[in-house]
């Protein structure tokens, strides 16, 4: 259902290039617990980022359902990245002035769901977490490990195919990272989930497949696709087309205008004009003095500037009148004809020599 063939990432920094990544190439199950290993900047998080499409790989190819992305443009990966995929990151990247309904309910928010349905939906996701009773509550009124329950409410609420963590327990202790492993490890029955992480026990003990990373490049799979379960692969997404091709020949038999029928279900990836101005109203709200604060530095700002402006054009007045004043007490005159001084002391030197 996945597939990276042949990737390869460069970063280009100060006009030096960065191999982050080698030729990858991985076929990952429709549903396994994948934990990806190595040390600290060797490329597990590029990796990562190109699986989810928060990065672009410079070339290769990342196949998703038997079709390629290589013709993708920025609306094809908002798509993917809204509803297939879901993100949890080590620093759980919650919204500290929305409370925990109102950051899980983002993620369906941007897709374009209904207030009702987004409600219930975001309740049902922290339920599913173990935080129920705690939706009113603000990010900083929680735990390290609670955070993450919200992240990981956050990333399921839109019900991806995959689930990409990101060093998930990286800033959990003991204790709190074992619970929310056995939460990734519930998920994963049902979806794909693919780990980062820098703790070979961890992996170990709860993914079904590891690949070990060195300097870009696979050093180690555990457990890649055998060819029956590729071919298998190739067979159901085969089928799935001939499925729907037979769907569209039967309506087009009973005389359906195809258009009509079967117009493909319109994913949003993009919040409306509206929605943004209300999520940045409520920002602006809930820091209200600090609103305040700005609106009074910004006002004094441009009072000064208003001030210098006078002061200085009230000088440059006075200056003016200053001049006029004191320069009519002596008077130039400018006649129109002049006389020719050199010929007069050329003359008198003359008269000297003789
Ligand atoms: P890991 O997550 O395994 O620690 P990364 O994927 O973050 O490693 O980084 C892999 C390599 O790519 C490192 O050498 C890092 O310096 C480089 N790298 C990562 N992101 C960038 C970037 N945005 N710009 C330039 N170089 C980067
Ligand atoms: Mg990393």
């Amino acid at each position: 259902m996945l597939a990276l063939k042949n990737i390869v990432k460069n970063y280009y920094v100060g006009g030096q290039t960065v191999e982050a990544l080698k030729g990858v190439s991985i076929n990952f199950r429709q549903n396994e617990f994948v934990s990806i290993l190595g040390p600290s900047g060797c490329g597990k998080t590029t990796l990562l980022n190109i699986i989810g499409g928060l990065d672009h790989y410079t070339s290769g190819d990342l196949v998703i359902n038997g079709k390629s992305t290589k013709k993708y443009k920025d609306k094809d990966w908002d798509v993917y990245r809204n509803h297939r995929i879901g993100f949890i990151f080590q620093s759980y990247n919650l919204i500290p002035h929305q409370t925990v309904l109102g950051n899980v309910e983002l993620a369906l928010t941007i897709a374009g769901v209904s207030k009702k349905e987004r409600i219930k939906k975001a309740k049902q996701a922290l339920d599913r977490v173990g935080l129920s009773g705690q939706y009113y509550k603000r990010p900083n009124q929680l735990s390290g490990g609670q955070c993450q329950r919200v992240a990981i409410a956050r990333a399921l609420v839109n019900d991806p195919e995959i689930l990409l963590a990101d060093e998930p327990t990286g800033a959990l202790d003991t204790v709190t990272s074992v619970q929310i492993m056995d939460l990734i490890k519930e998920i994963s029955a049902e979806r794909l989930v693919i780990m980062v992480t820098h703790n070979p026990e961890l992996a170990e003990q709860y993914s079904t497949r590891i690949i070990r990373l060195l300097d870009g490049e696979i050093i180690k799979d555990t457990a890649p696709l055998t060819d029956e379960e590729e071919l298998l692969d190739l067979e159901k997404i085969a089928e799935k087309e001939k499925k729907a091709q037979k769907e569209l020949y039967n309506l087009a038999i009973k005389g359906v205008s195809v258009k009509d029928k079967i117009k493909p279900k319109k994913e949003k990836a993009k919040m409306s004009m509206f929605t943004a101005f209300m999520l940045s109203a409520r920002n602006l709200i809930s820091k209200f003095g600090r609103t305040v604060m700005v609106g009074i530095a910004g006002s004094i700002g441009i009072i000064g500037i208003a001030l210098v402006l006078a002061f200085s054009a009230g000088i440059k007045g006075y200056v003016a009148s200053m001049q006029d004043d004191m320069l009519s007490g002596n008077p130039i005159t400018i006649t129109e004809q002049t006389y020719d001084l050199d010929v007069l002391t050329g003359m008198m030197n003359t008269r000297q020599k003789q």
